[in-house]
């Protein structure tokens, strides 16, 4: 184990303090680290891995993929690239399909469609973006600029221009930012990496219907929260809005690094055309493979109704914990996107630390907040042994409220 973390932080670019565990395999919902080690898993990579790991039928799909051809580049068409769009396309209700290699990508495509569409209809080119305060949308210069989170922007302006911040879940603060330049208002149905903030019913309705009256384009990005994780496939579609554009990364791949950001047809119709976007690797067969057979997965294994039917379990045990500790202030989330907020005083850093070394793999989010993010798949026996894991860490942590 030490071999392997020597050598990556004498040769890796040290941009992560890392947990001092090297992984070695997965099985289900289980890791396994080079001592032998066996973590139950409620990060799934970050909430990529949807299926867990060697889910029935998805290494196949790889496997004959690689054995046919991994890579053609787009100037070409290829066998998976149609059918993989063709089945987002369907489950989102949406049109058009760009596929990207990550979350990042996916927003950057998102913003250039969104500023080419605004061009179309006045050939002006000081369209703005309105984004939200504790966001987060990727790392690239574009995704850091709609990224509401000073900390990560500081050393790396100037950045794209045109942006402006509102607070997220008020309605208010968004409506003082629009103008007659505003093109797009960008956000996470559910804020992840900010702390497990889900939007408000009325909040997300409102800018639903104010982008459709003023023609604004309505950016949701659903890298984190989207492919079933809050009980749908994609959380917009428990709010009754749609958006324009929808971005999607994390789960779509179960592992495979792909992101798409996926158009509705009036933005379709009238914004990217040959020449205004690119990449080498995007919409790649081995890529495609992997969303197809993902996407058959989530339909004949019925994922979201299992999301639905474990969902309440787990809120259900999280809230007897918080109920229990007094290191714990609440809780936050929808379907299997949990967050517990830590009271005052307590390093959420410590918890996920402290519940590592009991074997449950959890992460935090914003500064305060533990987040659950398991594979889909768990079970009751798995959020069980998750709360059995997590109480052991608090009783040594906290006391009885
Ligand atoms: C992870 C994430 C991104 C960035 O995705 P990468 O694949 O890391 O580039 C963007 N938006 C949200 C909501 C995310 O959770």
């Amino acid at each position: 184990m030490n071999q392997y973390m020597e050598q990556c932080e004498k040769y890796v670019l040290h941009t992560y303090n890392r947990f001092p565990i090297v992984i070695e395999s997965g099985q289900g919902v289980y890791l396994k680290d080079t001592d032998g080690k066996e973590y139950l898993d409620f990060g799934a990579g970050i909430a990529v891995y949807a299926l867990g790991y060697h889910y029935p039928g998805f290494d196949e799909a790889l496997k004959e993929q690689i054995d046919k051809i991994m890579h053609t580049s787009n100037l070409y068409y290829n066998v998976p690239l149609g059918g993989a769009a063709e089945k987002l396309a369907a489950v989102s209700g949406m049109s058009r399909v760009f596929f990207t290699n990550s979350g990042t990508e996916a927003i950057e495509g998102a913003i250039k469609a969104a500023r080419k569409y605004a061009y179309l209809k006045d050939n002006k080119t000081d369209h703005e973006i309105i984004a939200m305060n504790h966001s987060f949308h990727g790392r690239s210069i574009g995704a850091l600029s709609v990224t509401g989170n000073m900390h990560y922007q500081e050393a790396f302006r100037p950045l794209m221009g045109g942006v402006k911040f509102a607070d997220y879940n008020n309605l208010e603060s968004v409506k003082s930012q629009i103008t007659d330049r505003t093109c797009a208002i960008i956000m996470e149905t559910v804020q992840g990496e900010g702390g497990i903030y889900p939007a408000d019913d009325t909040f997300i309705k409102e800018i639903g219907k104010i982008c459709g009256e003023k023609d604004i384009l309505l950016i949701l990005d659903e890298i984190q929260c989207g492919m079933g994780r809050t009980g749908s496939m994609f959380a917009w579609q428990q709010y009754g809005v749609r958006p324009d554009i929808m971005t999607c990364a994390k789960a779509i791949g179960c592992g495979v690094p792909v992101g798409a950001f996926i158009l509705n047809e009036k933005v379709a119709e009238a914004s990217l055309v040959p020449g205004d976007h690119g990449t080498t690797y995007g919409g790649n067969p081995f890529a495609c493979a992997a969303v197809s057979r993902v996407l058959d997965i989530f339909e004949k294994d019925q994922i979201v109704e299992h999301v639905k039917q474990i969902a309440p379990y787990l809120e259900r045990k999280l809230d007897e914990l918080v109920e229990r500790y007094d290191c714990l202030a609440g809780r936050r989330g929808k379907g299997l996107m949990q967050g517990i907020v830590m009271a005052e005083g307590t390093k959420v850093g410590d918890v996920v630390t402290a519940a590592l070394q009991k074997g449950l793999i959890t992460i935090s989010a914003g500064s305060n907040v533990l987040r659950l993010v398991p594979p889909l798949i768990i079970e009751e026996k798995h959020v069980d042994e998750m709360v059995e894991k997590l109480d052991a860490v608090l009783k040594e942590m906290c006391r009885d409220k």
